[in-house]
């Protein structure tokens, strides 16, 4: 005992209360009667003045004290019980991420597929790489000895001229452009060989080419073409016209057929364009193919001379064809679609189609 009040025991009492409090709620009632104006140290601490002074000194230091004490332990129990109810706050707003399922209200989720050019640059491939063809790439930009001149594509032919062709860089010490087709690619394919001693060649190249063409149904500024280049011993037009001919029935089916027709071109000689039976008609005649009952696809010849001259083939050793052809314009034979443009339009009720 320490006088008229057991301070000790009001402490004592008040850290049990405190403790016990749980809730927010609690806390407030607790508070109120431990340290409130009507708790026991305050009624206390009115005693003090009716004291004599040593006594009134030595309760007032207990007091203070027990004050102190106290409001040390409130201070402790709100600090926990307000983590405690926000700890529970949160747990029960969490959203459980592995409950949801996105889009599930809307129904499965779809995914996409290639672009019916990337299918059919695929399919292509497929069929060349199953008749031993590798597939071989090439950049897109090039100079003017790569996409012409190694190509027996002289300086005054109209291919060069500016509204056939996007220039990089006109002049010295060489000009650079997008390529306008990817039979640059055949030009580093031989030199490489030339280099390596890897001849002989059998290879497709597909690509992205660019030229300066105002887009309509047939033709777009940028296209992609797949050309084929054959270079070994003893090879002869009869072995192009044969390729040209499995590359057709394996692509568009066995009642489409391929014939050739002679043309020119500066790379091949001699040069044909090759047609394949209209797909729409199947040889009857129709509007699409002016009723003759074929539709040009594409170009090809036996490797000119001059073009192995300038990779340093030996020509009375090697001889060679190529070939090449559009491959929107597959696209667009195979499926039938009026207007190529529909091909760059990202209109996904068209894309979905295919
Ligand atoms: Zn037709």
């Amino acid at each position: 005992m320490s006088g008229p009040v057991d301070v000790d025991a009001l402490v004592a009492e008040a850290r049990v209360a405190i403790a016990a409090a749980d809730t927010t709620e609690d806390f407030r009632h607790v508070a109120a009667v431990v340290s409130g104006k009507k708790s026991a140290l305050v009624e206390a601490s009115r005693a003090l003045g009716s004291m004599d002074p040593d006594a009134r000194k030595e309760l007032g230091r207990q007091l203070h004290e027990a004050r102190a004490t106290v409001d040390g332990l409130l201070e402790a129990r709100r600090t926990a019980i307000r983590y405690a109810e926000l700890s529970a706050e949160m747990a029960a707003s969490r959203l459980d991420l592995t409950e949801y399922v996105p889009g599930e209200a809307a129904g499965p989720v779809a995914r996409g597929h290639l672009h019916l050019v990337s299918q059919t640059r695929d399919a292509l491939e497929d069929v060349f790489v199953g008749m031993g063809f590798e597939v071989a790439e090439g950049p897109e930009i090039e100079s003017d000895w790569y996409n012409f001149g190694a190509l027996n594509i002289p300086p005054a032919h109209p291919a060069r001229g500016m509204w056939d062709t996007f220039y990089l860089h006109l002049g010295e010490p060489e000009s650079t452009l997008l390529r306008t087709h990817t039979s640059p690619v055949q030009i580093h394919l031989m030199e490489r060989a030339v280099l390596d001693g890897t001849l002989p060649i059998h290879s497709v190249m597909p690509g992205r080419c660019y030229r300066r063409d105002t887009p309509d149904a047939r033709h777009l500024a940028v296209f992609h073409q797949i050309e084929g280049l054959v270079v070994d011993r003893g090879i002869t037009f009869a072995d192009l016209a044969g390729t040209i001919e499995t590359f057709t029935a394996a692509y568009f089916g066995p009642d489409i057929h391929s014939r050739l027709r002679p043309a020119y071109f500066p790379f091949t000689e001699p040069s044909a364009e090759f047609e394949v039976t209209c797909t729409i008609c199947k040889g009857e005649g129709c509007r699409t193919c002016s009723q003759t009952g074929w539709i040009e696809l594409g170009g090809c010849g036996m490797v000119d001379p001059a073009v192995f001259a300038s990779v340093g083939i030996d020509a009375d050793e090697w001889t060679g064809f190529a070939f090449g052809f559009g491959i929107d314009r597959c696209a667009q034979m195979r499926h039938q679609i009026a207007d190529m443009r529909a091909l760059i339009e990202n209109d996904i009720r068209f894309l979905r189609q295919f």
